[in-house]
């Protein structure tokens, strides 16, 4: 019931506001966010792959409508590809980008406009020995999303894609980009889609995950399974085993701040295992989705706006 409304909350600029400049948010923020800066981003990195861990790195940002703001959010990945070619981390750190956050959502040419802010980016990840993965946002840039992968597959066939289980369209994605060299991350979904494209029933949800965990893991791709859930981690290990996966042929992935004795019992399992690390400023929306994922994070946050001073 509560997910509908944190994730409408999670779109309003009045509440955006608010939650952005209330100071006792932050120490809620920082569990699920790496920090503002690239500096404290690049610590993480260091702290986590010291840990066995690898990672994906998000710069905050999402729903862009200006176009120097794409510009600036695009600088700011050039910036982070420069900083981990420039200390060897291209092997343990790749780049998670949202495109709207590169200009996909604006009126005129958006995805045009998307496609030639994220090449450079692909292009400089590629000088530092990594890759790049395209987030998967509301299900009216999924089309767009998946051209542009395609058009950034051609010179560089490494580009990861997500796929959301909960889209009735997803199977069918699943089986289109299971093919070789092909790079998926399978997560649930995290936006309020409508019943017309997407199941709406948790369990549905889960069913769907478990068909498209079958397609990429029998495929010859490179399935990343993105899910904090340990039904779905067992069945992967269990999938992976009965079809012959070696342990370096899949990898899980889970967020910055949740269940990390999972991530790190996963790793010391010989699992090779990704943390999705978000910085930035722009960490409202991001913050919500999370809120919304799990009562137990919004029961936490709500105690600290009750307790402040
Ligand atoms: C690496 C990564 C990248 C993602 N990228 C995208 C993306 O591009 N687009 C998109 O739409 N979504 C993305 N998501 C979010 C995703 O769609 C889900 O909303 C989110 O992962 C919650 O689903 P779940 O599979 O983790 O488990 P849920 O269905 O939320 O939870 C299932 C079970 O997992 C366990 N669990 C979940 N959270 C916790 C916790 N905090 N602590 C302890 N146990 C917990 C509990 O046992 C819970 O019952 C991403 C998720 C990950 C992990």
């Amino acid at each position: 019931m509560l997910g509908p409304v944190l994730l409408a909350a999670a779109r309003s600029d009045g509440i955006r506001r608010f939650v952005s400049s209330t100071p006792v948010t932050r120490p809620v923020v920082n569990r699920f966010v790496a920090g503002e800066r690239l500096g404290a981003c690049m610590e993480s990195v260091r702290s986590l792959t010291g840990r066995g861990l690898d990672v994906t790195l998000d710069h905050l940002g999402e729903d862009t409508t200006v176009r120097a703001e794409a510009l600036r959010n695009r600088d700011a990945y050039l910036a982070l590809a420069e900083a981990l070619a420039g200390e060897g981390l291209g092997a343990r750190a790749e780049l998670s980008v949202k495109l709207s956050a590169f200009g996909q959502v604006l009126p005129d040419g958006g995805h045009d406009i998307a496609l030639a802010n994220v090449r450079p980016v692909v292009e400089a990840a590629a000088e530092a020995g990594t890759t790049v993965t395209l987030d998967m946002e509301d299900h009216t840039t999924v089309d767009s999303t998946l051209a542009i992968l395609a058009e950034l597959r051609k010179s560089f066939p490494q580009t990861g894609a997500v796929l959301q289980s909960y889209l009735f369209r997803t199977e069918d994605d699943c089986r289109d980009l299971a093919g070789e060299g092909s790079r998926v991350r399978l997560v649930k979904g995290a936006y309020d889609e409508p019943a017309s494209v997407a199941h709406r029933d948790k369990a549905e949800v889960d069913r769907a995950y478990v068909r498209c965990l079958k397609i990429l893991l029998s495929g010859k791709g490179y399935p990343m399974v993105g899910t904090h859930d340990p039904r779905m981690v067992a069945i992967t290990q269990e999938l992976a085993r009965r079809l012959g996966r070696k342990h370096d042929e899949f990898e899980f992935q889970m967020l910055y701040g949740i269940r990390e004795s999972e991530q790190s019992r996963l790793a010391a399992e010989g699992h090779r295992m990704r943390v999705y690390v978000p910085y930035g400023t722009d960490w409202y929306g991001y913050f919500m989705r999370r809120l919304a994922e799990r009562p137990a994070n919004l029961g936490f946050f709500l105690r600290s706006l009750a307790t402040r001073g």
